[in-house]
């Protein structure tokens, strides 16, 4: 093992101790111990599994499925079940933990474990069908993948856009009909989440196979990073969505969302949490290498690292909360927009330490330049929850 090795081992073995606290209020000995176990699991992995390939995802668009399977393997996703949904009962922020333990080494497939967590979450709470509940237990065990699709119905109800599918009644459920620009984590034999609006304004939620007739994935034009993702154009024509694939029906669809948001958000938050400790590990490595000259920097090492540790000390007491169905909205859009500005901020303080080294393609530094924009540009952007924070703050003054 290279000192980088140990160093990085080590680092990842302090984050999975402070992972094992971030647990529910008052965990159990055992509780704790089985989050550890957990988060050891998922650090040896992303070490001898994904770190090796962190290059490829990014710059030959490799789709990491075989790490995807594993982190199912490993427990990951089904910390967010409890014990009577067939889950560890971890809990959300172990799974935050585990995201950002990911995303340290490519913030790619931790985007892609969380879209996988989202769906998991969704059909945590959508309207208790026995043909959801043995999909949720095949998405938690990571043997069937899938994504949200959601970016369009949550911008369309803060406003900013007209949703994008329409939903047509039919005897035998809905036909949906439409076009979504991006949606990440799709494949043959995998399934998506999304919204649709029928002609008298009332919404649904409903689960789609991507193999079901109708269905069309499109790739897009190259993009500049998130490569690996998945992330491809999904066309439906008349697909038919029976009532066990309805997630929310239009009835509930208000109360789904508001319900599961917040968990939705924190989630994925984490993979930006676990970008920003991947700056950290590379601004660690540089100065090992040029100390001297990059304490003329701005947002060294030490101030990113306390501002990393203030975003997760929010974020553990959010997620019991937001779990509860207790957390309001703008608490969580905050921790969220400044998770944003932190990748930002570190991103490119990661890149100055590095210097031309971290100018070099094939160098985290550079990757995690693009894997942070993403942060600011996926739904929630950043401009959407700055205007979102500014419209509660009139509505309601901090
Ligand atoms: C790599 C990647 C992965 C993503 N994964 C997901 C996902 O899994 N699920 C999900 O729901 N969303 C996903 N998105 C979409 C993302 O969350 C944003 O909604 C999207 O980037 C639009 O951002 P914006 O709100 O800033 O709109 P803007 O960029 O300001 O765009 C303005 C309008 O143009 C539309 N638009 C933008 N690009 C296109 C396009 N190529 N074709 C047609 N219309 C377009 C937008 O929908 C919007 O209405 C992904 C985006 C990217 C880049």
């Amino acid at each position: 093992m290279n000192r980088w090795h140990a160093a990085r081992m080590d680092s990842a073995v302090h984050r999975a101790q402070n992972a094992a606290e971030i647990n529910q209020p008052s965990p159990s000995a055992m509780h704790q111990a089985e989050a550890l176990a957990l988060l050891r699991r998922i650090d040896q992995r992303v070490r001898q599994q994904l770190a090796p390939q962190a290059t490829a995802i990014d710059q030959q668009a490799l789709y990491p499925q075989a790490m995807l399977r594993g982190l199912g393997d490993d427990g990951a996703y089904a910390a967010l079940l409890p014990a009577e949904r067939g889950g560890s009962g971890l809990g959300l922020a172990t799974l935050m933990a585990a995201i950002a333990e990911v995303g340290a080494a490519c913030g790619s497939t931790a985007f892609l474990a969380w879209c996988q967590s989202a769906c998991v979450y969704l059909l945590l709470h959508a309207a208790p069908r026995a043909e959801l509940q043995t999909i949720l237990a095949e998405l938690a065990a990571g043997r069937l993948l899938g994504g949200p699709g959601l970016s369009n119905a949550i911008k369309h109800l803060a406003g900013l856009e007209a949703m994008r599918l329409r939903a047509e009644p039919c005897p035998q459920g809905y036909r949906i009909s439409g076009e979504l620009p991006w949606v990440s984590n799709l494949g043959p034999g995998h399934l998506f989440a999304a919204a649709a609006a029928c002609a008298d304004g009332d919404k649904l939620a409903f689960l789609v196979d991507c193999d079901t007739p109708g269905v069309q994935l499109n790739a897009g034009p190259p993009i500049a990073g998130m490569g690996g993702t998945r992330t491809l154009c999904v066309k439906l024509d008349q697909v038919l969505i029976t009532p066990e694939r309805v997630l929310a029906e239009p009835a509930a669809f208000a109360g789904f969302i508001r319900r599961v948001r917040p968990g939705f958000v924190l989630a994925q938050a984490a993979v930006g949490l676990g970008i920003v400790q991947g700056c950290l590990d590379d601004i660690l490595a540089a100065n090992r290498r040029d100390g001297e000259q990059n304490r003329w920097l701005d947002h060294s090492y030490d101030e990113l690292a306390a501002e990393l540790a203030a975003l997760w000390r929010e974020a553990k007491t959010l997620a019991p909360l937001a779990e509860a169905g207790q957390l309001a909205a703008p608490r969580v859009l905050r921790l969220r927009a400044k998770v944003s500005e932190l990748c930002l901020r570190a991103a490119m303080s990661a890149q100055l330490h590095a210097g031309a080294a971290g100018y070099l393609l094939s160098h985290p530094a550079q990757r995690r330049l693009r894997e942070a924009s993403f942060i600011a540009i996926v739904t929630p952007t950043l401009k959407q929850l700055r205007r979102e924070i500014h419209l509660a703050e009139q509505t309601q003054p901090a």
